[in-house]
């Protein structure tokens, strides 16, 4: 007799929500279902850790997971999900050597996040520097690395200032976070450059909010201000760039900063292949149920920074795109697939905020865990714990990196290949190695 066919559910996009939704799956009932997931790469990116890659605290590898390795019992498929057909229940997918397949679906979760944001600024996609994935991260610290070298060989006093001046545009926790250690990146390697002795890097954050860390908690604004104040970061707030160029950026109160350094931060839009498939979307989001059930499709679910998930703690607004919602999403998104093949009890997404950590490098930081403030060494520890339970895999490694990194640290140039800001997949990069701007 045929064995039965065991239920197949698809998993489209393998980060905070696909990743966390295919481990309660396997947890709750690997053995009733086949789990497939469909990822853009073989690891689970841990985001909240990639400034430390930029800054070359961490190894890449650190804060890559490997999928194979932490999803026992699914089936994993390297590829990009290009199309979904809603009523013959299937995924079309290309693979990394460019073949295209179909994989078929009894349940499918659509999770495949965020791209970065662009605006129609003249000349941003030409000479700024996207922060998503790891090829960003390895490129930026490169080309942190090779401006610093590239000043200390000039004899032009103009050049060597503005290959000495770096702009992030954004200062959200990502922006924020990636001038805090790029900061302090540049500073060591200018100490190794006997002929920049004396010299200072110039470093501007610059946001159109009134504070850095817009809508997040006051607190964490306040001691961010203070510290990067303190190391002599420029904070530029109601600031933008007005026209971004090869030799510098037009800001838009009108000065002209020279510079090589054009890190755009300034938030992320919902993937656009979620838009492409024909189901209702809110700002790019897909609209859900507060059981994570796309509207009209009870066998599709949706998670993460791709669905807009109403937050039933805050009635009216969808939840914010976070790692914190994702995971928790991906958990309940898996115990709802469950309960549609009548086990268990669906339940809705419900989760209040349990704060939030910034990492501002060094023993700094800024943190209000279950909304307790606290800045300094004590926010740092926190930050540092949170991120070591939170990370599924390599906590050793990155606690040793941490270790060892604060100690010492020999920065050099490894010419990752460049990382452009317009791409639809963040994790995957041109294959050119000129940076632009340089
Ligand atoms: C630099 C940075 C720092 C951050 N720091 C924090 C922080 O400190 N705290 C916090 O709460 N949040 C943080 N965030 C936000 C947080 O990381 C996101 O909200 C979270 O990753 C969203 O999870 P997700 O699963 O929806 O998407 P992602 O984690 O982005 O995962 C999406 C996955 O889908 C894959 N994918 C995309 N399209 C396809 C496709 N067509 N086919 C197949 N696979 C596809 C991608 O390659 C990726 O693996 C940070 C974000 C960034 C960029």
């Amino acid at each position: 007799m045929a064995a039965e066919r065991r239920p197949r559910i698809v998993i489209v996009g393998g980060g905070f929500a696909g990743f966390h939704c295919a481990r309660k799956l396997l947890k709750m009932a690997g053995s009733r279902f086949e789990i497939v997931l469909i990822n853009t790469n073989d690891y689970f990116l841990y985001l909240p850790l990639l400034p430390q890659v930029a800054g070359g605290l961490l190894e890449p590898r650190r804060v890559a997971v490997s999928l194979a390795a932490t999803l026992r019992g699914a089936r994993l498929i390297i590829g990009q999900a290009s199309a979904v057909d809603l009523d013959a229940r299937t995924v079309t997918y290309t693979d990394p050597d460019g073949r295209r397949d179909q994989v078929s679906y009894d349940r499918l979760v659509l999770s495949a996040g965020s791209v970065n944001k662009l605006l129609p600024i003249p000349g941003l996609a030409d000479h700024a520097h996207g922060f998503r994935g790891i090829p960003e991260a390895l490129f930026l610290r490169d080309h942190l690395i090779r401006q610093i070298e590239l000043a200390a060989a000039t004899d032009d006093t103009a050049e060597r200032d503005a290959r000495l001046t770096f702009v992030v545009v954004g200062a959200g926790y990502t922006g924020t976070e990636v001038a805090a250690h790029g900061q302090i990146l540049t500073s060591r390697v200018v100490k190794a450059q006997p002929r920049l002795a004396g010299q200072r890097c110039r470093w501007m954050l610059l946001d159109t909010a009134e504070h850095p860390l817009p809508g997040l908690a006051e607190h964490l604004s306040r001691t961010t201000t203070r510290v990067l104040s303190r190391r002599g970061m420029e904070l530029e707030m109601k600031t933008s760039v007005h026209e971004a160029m090869a030799d510098g950026v037009r800001l838009s109160d009108g000065r002209f900063i020279a510079t090589q350094t054009l890190i755009w931060c300034v938030g992320v839009r919902p993937d656009p292949f979620l838009e492409s498939l024909g189901l209702p979307t809110d700002k790019g989001r897909l609209v859900v149920d507060e059981y994570l059930n796309v509207t009209g499709h009870p066998e599709i679910f949706a998670c993460g920074d791709a669905a807009a998930v109403p937050d039933l703690t805050m009635p009216g607004q969808v939840t914010a795109m976070t790692a914190q919602h994702a995971e928790r999403h991906g958990k309940q998104a898996a115990k709802n697939i469950v309960a549609s093949f009548g086990v268990g009890k669906k339940g809705p997404y419900k989760h209040h905020d349990l704060g939030f950590t910034v990492d501002l490098g060094g023993l700094a930081g800024a943190a209000n865990p279950l909304q307790i403030p606290l800045a300094g060494p004590p926010a740092a520890l926190v930050t540092a714990g949170y991120h070591l339970l939170a990370l599924p895999a390599n906590r050793v490694r990155v606690a040793a990196d941490w270790i060892l990194g604060g100690v010492s640290r020999q920065p050099v140039q490894l010419f990752a290949p460049s990382a452009p800001l317009e791409t639809a997949t963040p994790a995957v990069s041109a294959k050119t190695s000129t940076p632009a701007g340089s």
